[in-house]
């Protein structure tokens, strides 16, 4: 079967020297300067004026700044990663204007990640070394994994953890086989007693080290609330928070990773619901499983991973009924609260409420994957 390119981004934990570290943090400084400013100007621009500043209107602004003397040191830097602090503000706010997110908001050091992103003509990639632009040395590296046969990396973000740890991830083209296409679909349903819940009727529960590491983050986020405003004590137990905030990411990323990888190689269709993150986190009963899931992220690998291996998401409309209709007969059942775990139908079916949602699910999805978006189950 014929691959197909696809850009994919390998993560690797790099080690800079003194000189690098002093660079890469007046690099970040930088970036996060002309974010806040680049804010600050479209929030005035907004509000005084009614007048919307573009992205192009920042990156003329930014070559102002250069030459004004008082920030002249933001000619320092290369200019690429200041070029992408303002494409990555453009793209906040264009989520902002989808209703995706809330208003962008300023970057504060310390608190947001650091980065820096470059592009294929801010730095050289050569016999295995990368160099960032203005930096004699080439990044130490530990690659844990190596890159694909031959790839040639097109762009490259490094960034500072509130751990302080440098990452650097490296976007390279990479040729995917498409995997034979199989005959299994599922349906999977948001879990709020289980993580997801398959139609085949599996349950998957959050990871096992899920609850230690909740237990201990908790505990962390005690003893820093006792810890006196500006002491080195408040510092440390601030970073040993991070430290387990950092882990837990880690840890669910990779699970959810095994899990997307495992569903789309075992079913040709996944039928998923179109869950509103914003909607449900009203609902704070729910707001704990849902944002503990990880459920966009997850989404996005589901779907990334079913574009490369030539698989299909389905994703259905979050007002179908899923979990009070019959999956047996299709009757739809009165009021059901989220405490109602199991329920009997009139004709006859015992139902795990999880379950039939998930078999709904993957009805609908299987409906609309024949028959193309057009087809939605009647609101009830
Ligand atoms: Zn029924």
């Amino acid at each position: 079967m014929a691959g197909r390119v696809v850009k994919r981004a390998f993560k690797y934990r790099f080690y800079p020297t003194a000189v690098q570290a002093e660079q890469l943090a007046q690099t970040f400084g930088c970036t996060r300067y002309v974010y806040n400013r680049a804010l600050a100007e479209r929030s005035r621009a907004w509000s005084q004026e009614q007048r919307r500043v573009t992205y192009a209107d920042t990156s003329k602004m930014l070559t102002g700044w250069k030459r004004d003397t008082e920030t002249e040191w933001l000619a320092e830097p290369s200019k690429g990663p200041l070029q992408e602090s303002l494409r990555q503000l453009q793209g906040a706010f264009e989520k902002f204007w989808r209703k995706q997110t809330r208003y962008p908001q300023f970057k504060r050091k310390g608190r947001s990640k650091d980065s820096a992103t470059y592009y294929s003509n801010c730095f050289t990639y050569r016999g295995g070394q990368i160099r960032l632009a203005k930096q004699s040395e080439p990044l130490d590296i530990r690659w844990s994994r190596p890159l694909p046969e031959g790839a040639v990396p097109s762009q490259v973000t490094v960034s500072r953890n509130a751990r302080g740890q440098y990452h650097i991830s490296i976007l390279v083209e990479d040729t995917i086989s498409e995997l034979e296409s199989v005959s299994r679909v599922v349906g999977l349903d948001a879990g709020i007693t289980s993580l997801y819940t398959l139609s085949t009727g599996e349950k998957i529960t959050n990871p096992r080290h899920e609850r230690a590491d909740r237990a201990r983050l908790a505990k962390a986020q005690r003893m820093l609330a006792k810890k006196q405003k500006g002491s080195r004590n408040r510092a440390k137990a601030r970073l040993k928070v991070a430290k387990i905030h950092g882990r837990i990411a880690d840890r669910r990323r990779d699970y959810l990773h095994k899990l997307s990888t495992r569903l789309v190689r075992e079913n040709q269709v996944i039928a998923i619901e179109d869950l509103s993150v914003r909607n449900m986190v009203k609902n704070r009963s729910l707001s704990r499983a849902i944002s503990d899931a990880g459920w966009s992220e997850f989404r996005s690998m589901l779907e990334y991973k079913a574009d490369w291996y030539g698989r299909r998401v389905v994703a259905i409309d979050r007002f179908c009924p899923s979990s009070k209709t019959c999956s047996v007969c299709g009757e739809v059942a009165g009021a059901m609260p989220l405490n109602v775990r199991e329920w009997t139908c009139r004709c006859g079916a015992v139902h795990d409420r999880d379950v039939n949602a998930a078999r709904n699910i993957l009805a609908v999805g299987l409906t609309v994957a024949a028959c193309g978006d057009g087809v939605r189950p009647p609101r009830t």
